[in-house]
């Protein structure tokens, strides 16, 4: 599909981009302890023994935990495996106090699976090679005092899905397209809250370079990207870095980078480890893993409709473009408003001015639909006014921006502002004449066959109607006059 370009002095270069994604699962306890997950609680709160790596503790396995991987497995097609094994990835950390992370490694819970990405040239498919299921770290704090390093506890062992996605991304754009997809998916079934402002979410980017047809090159990886618009710059930066090493002779060293946001480029953060420096080994503690295909049917039951499906449903009945409905579906939040409008009004009309006109407005003053100061029934009462061609949909625009100034209601801006449209046809057809009269040589000029200067009479009309006149009354009076 859109394979984005690095022109190099030796050639095109194509990048390619796989993510690891990790998600926190929602659940009010940990992955094998029942300590809170509450967020925002004082240090070590949230803490069982077993967090803790307190001696002797054995973990159990929290079937909720359980169900969101599996739930999110069948949201994205994927193979569920009925018998999985949890393995030790073994690394010294001070805020990992067992000393080993309990992690899937060689059989994890979901195979293979895919995610449709919705990109304005067309839908575009990515694999996922697995997601599994796995203990979260908990955190060193440096701001008590810089001279000593305080340890909170509160998110060791909180549940984490790891989603790896084969290396099949071919842009920045269908990279960060990948991430919000997923995002809505895992929101809209419940798995995830997918805040990654609060870390919720997370990203790994691998980054390789390659010429056209050649095999794939050596990638970095570029840790804890923690928003959208990181994301992107991260992966242009690092793969400009990489085509200015290659072409320059040099080589790329497999290893594992950090996004320096403030200066907007990759350093490195440490060589990158193989899996064989971990000693992975399937934990005594917990026996495997084995589900019954009830449970899994029980789940694949219980699904809410997932953004694709929803996005089938605005195509078939609301006659929306495939990519107005990805828009829409996109965050339950905007599906949610557009359906009240929908609901009432113009499908297409309410699509058009929800995503071009309310979004547009709502960006620029960095405002969120929950947060949108125009309701929907705001929003439609606007365009209800439209379609009783009470106002024209150039005039709307600007009741739109007085509503967002004012918030009054559409209707009362437009009473006041005197915005009516004018239907009425004798007061249309004095500005006709008066125009008629004022460009006497133009109007001779139209006569005589140039009939692009239709347009030129339009203009003048709608404009000294202050845009209020009715542009289909507008045109067929026109025409007569004109005759
Ligand atoms: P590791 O376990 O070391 O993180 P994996 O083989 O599991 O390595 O791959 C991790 C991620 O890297 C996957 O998302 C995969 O798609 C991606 N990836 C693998 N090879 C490349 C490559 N050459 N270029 C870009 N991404 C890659
Ligand atoms: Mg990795």
């Amino acid at each position: 599909m859109a394979q984005q370009i690095i022109k190099g002095n030796t050639g095109d270069w194509e990048m390619v981009i796989g993510l690891e994604v990790h998600a926190q699962v929602t659940s009010h306890s940990k992955l094998f302890s029942g300590a809170s997950t509450q967020f925002g609680n004082e240090p070590n709160m949230n803490v069982a023994f077993v967090d803790a790596g307190m001696p002797g503790m054995l973990p159990v396995i929290n079937e909720v935990a359980v169900s969101q991987a599996v739930r999110t497995g069948l949201a994205i097609n994927a193979q569920i495996n009925l018998r999985s094994i949890f393995d030790r990835k073994n690394y010294f950390y001070p805020d990992l106090p067992q000393g080993y992370q309990i992690s899937q490694f060689l059989d994890p819970i979901v195979g293979k699976g895919e995610i449709l990405l919705d990109m304005p040239e067309g839908v575009k498919k990515v694999g996922v090679t697995r997601i599994h299921l796995e203990q979260d770290a908990g955190k060193s704090l440096h701001e008590y005092n810089p001279k000593f390093t305080y340890i909170d506890l509160n998110r060791a062992g909180v549940i984490l899905m790891e989603i790896v996605s084969e290396p099949d991304m071919c842009s920045a754009d269908e990279a960060v397209a990948y991430l919000k997809k997923l995002r809505a998916i895992v929101r809209y079934i419940g798995a995830c809250d997918g805040d990654m402002e609060k870390g919720n979410m997370r990203c790994d980017a691998n980054v390789s370079v390659r010429k056209a047809g050649e095999p794939l090159g050596t990638r970095c990886e570029i840790k804890n990207v923690n928003s959208m618009r990181f994301l992107h710059k991260a992966i242009e930066f690092e793969a400009m870095r990489q085509v200015e090493i290659l072409e320059s002779g040099g080589k790329i060293n497999q290893e594992t980078r950090l996004f320096d946001s403030t200066k907007g480029e990759t350093r490195t953060m440490r060589t990158k480890e193989d899996a064989h420096d971990y000693r992975y080994f399937p934990d005594p503690d917990l026996l495997p893993l084995e589900l019954t295909q009830q449970f899994v049917d029980d789940i694949k039951n219980s699904l809410p409709e997932l953004p694709d499906q929803r996005k089938q449903r605005y195509i078939s009945t609301f006659g929306l473009t495939p990519y107005d409905a990805s828009v829409i579906v996109a965050e339950q939040e905007y599906a949610q408003y557009y359906e009240q409008l929908a609901a009432k009004h113009d499908p297409k009309l309410s699509s058009n001015w929800m995503t071009g006109e309310l979004f547009g407005r709502l960006n620029k003053l960095g405002v969120s639909i929950e947060e949108s100061p125009i309701s929907a029934k705001k929003l439609g009462d606007l365009i209800g006014l439209i379609e009783d061609n009470t106002i024209s949909g150039k005039i709307a625009k600007d009741v739109l921006d007085l509503m967002f100034e004012t918030g009054k209601d559409a209707a009362v801006i437009v009473e006041e502002n005197g915005m009516k449209q004018v239907t009425d046809t004798g007061a249309i057809e004095k500005i006709i004449d008066e125009v008629i009269a004022g460009n006497a040589d133009k109007v001779a000029e139209y006569r005589s066959g140039k009939d692009k200067l239709f347009g030129f009479f339009v203009g003048q009309v709608m404009k000294a109607s202050g845009g209020k006149a009715n542009p289909a009354a507008l045109n067929d009076l026109l025409k007569k006059k004109l005759g």
